[in-house]
């Protein structure tokens, strides 16, 4: 089968590579659709610990194509999504229920091989059905969303709240459809691409700010902003210090802000411990996607969730080791590789 190597820091490509086979307890997929994803690039450029050579992708769904001897409910045919996160169970975090923590993490497309590829290996608890009818390419969203669901689980968002998400990828436009679907009735995007502002504004936002030409805090939290004072929650899934040093300043007092973006290890940022004292702010990281993987799953085949406006383009496994060794294109949201095209 064809698989997407990356060999070592800075050296990936498309190679002809064994088929895998299922063991006992898992489920042997077919690829229908992988994601490309922010830390695709990270592993390439070495700046997420992996240990190469690897097959990267973490966003995948696919068609069991077979099954171990000790598989239960799954069967050959069946669509499914994995949730790559696989936590080991016996450290002291995976018994408190603290998953997404795991001291020994084995991620599916870091730590062991993923979605870039003909086939995956999926152990069976990490793998939930999918319809049979659903766009092939939809599934690959199930990852990124659960990712987005534990935010909005955190945030614990009440109908009629107010909701600042700060930063437009595929994380903040599927932030802000579950901040819709949670009730909330003011939910302003901040990002600088108007593209971008104009989908969100499509699909759920209720207003959106260019941080490029207004001062984003008096926009939203100003005295004549669009919630003076501040809103309920801010969700930061841009992962930048300027989004981050906001984030805390737009939510008003009381308010619920979740650190979604990933910033740069060792990067530093500015705030005033006065502010979260007195405004009693409260301040969340959101890590990965424990337990969620599965509403994901029930979400995206509801279809809840507007999917096909998120895919900016869909390209072969020939394609995919360019596509994650350069930057994004502009305007792009999110790139699924869809093997046997090519
Ligand atoms: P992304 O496509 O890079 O989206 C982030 C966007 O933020 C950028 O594309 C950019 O869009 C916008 N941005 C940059 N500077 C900004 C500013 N000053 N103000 C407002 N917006 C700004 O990435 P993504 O896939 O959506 O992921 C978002 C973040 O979440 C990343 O850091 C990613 O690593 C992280 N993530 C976290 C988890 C988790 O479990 N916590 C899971 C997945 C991803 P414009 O060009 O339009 O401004
Ligand atoms: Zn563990």
């Amino acid at each position: 089968m064809k698989a997407v190597r990356l060999e070592a820091v800075g050296s990936i490509a498309l190679r002809e590579v064994g088929k895998p086979s299922a063991g006992p307890d898992d489920l042997l997929v077919r690829i229908e659709a992988c994601g490309v994803c922010g830390t695709d690039r990270h592993l390439f450029h070495g700046e997420f610990p992996c240990k190469p050579p690897v097959t990267p992708g973490h966003e995948f769904s696919g068609i069991v194509e077979a099954v171990g001897a000790a598989v239960l409910g799954f069967s050959v045919g069946d669509r499914v999504t994995g949730d790559p996160n696989i936590a080991c169970g016996r450290c002291k975090h995976c018994h408190a229920g603290r998953v997404n923590l795991c001291s020994n993490l084995n991620a599916i497309g870091i730590h062991r091989d993923g979605g870039f590829a003909d086939y995956v290996v999926l152990p069976q608890k990490q793998a939930f059905l999918l319809p049979a009818d659903l766009k092939p390419t939809h599934g690959a969203f199930c990852e990124p969303l659960a990712c987005c669901l534990h935010g909005v689980d955190l945030a614990a968002i009440k109908p009629g709240a107010s909701v600042a998400v700060l930063g437009g990828g595929v994380i903040g436009l599927l932030t802000v459809q579950l901040a819709k679907l949670a009730g909330a009735t003011t939910i302003i995007l901040s990002t600088r691409q108007a593209s971008r502002r104009s989908l969100a504004e499509d699909i759920g936002a209720t207003a959106t700010v260019d941080p490029g030409a207004a001062d984003v805090i008096d926009a939203v939290a100003g005295p004549s902003g669009l919630v003076p004072g501040g809103v309920d929650v801010v969700f930061e899934c841009a992962g930048v210090r300027d989004t981050v040093e906001q984030s805390m300043r737009l939510a008003r007092a009381g308010g619920t802000v979740i650190i979604v973006g990933v910033v740069p290890q060792g990067m530093k940022v500015a705030f005033e411990p006065f502010d979260l004292l007195f405004r009693e702010l409260k301040v969340l990281g959101s890590f990965l996607n424990p337990y969620t993987h599965g509403r994901a799953a029930q979400l995206i085949a509801s279809g809840a969730i507007e999917i096909d406006r998120l895919i900016s383009r869909q390209v072969t496994l020939e394609e995919a080791p360019a596509v994650i060794a350069n930057p994004p294109a502009p305007g792009e949201v999110k790139v699924l590789v869809v093997p046997g095209q090519g």
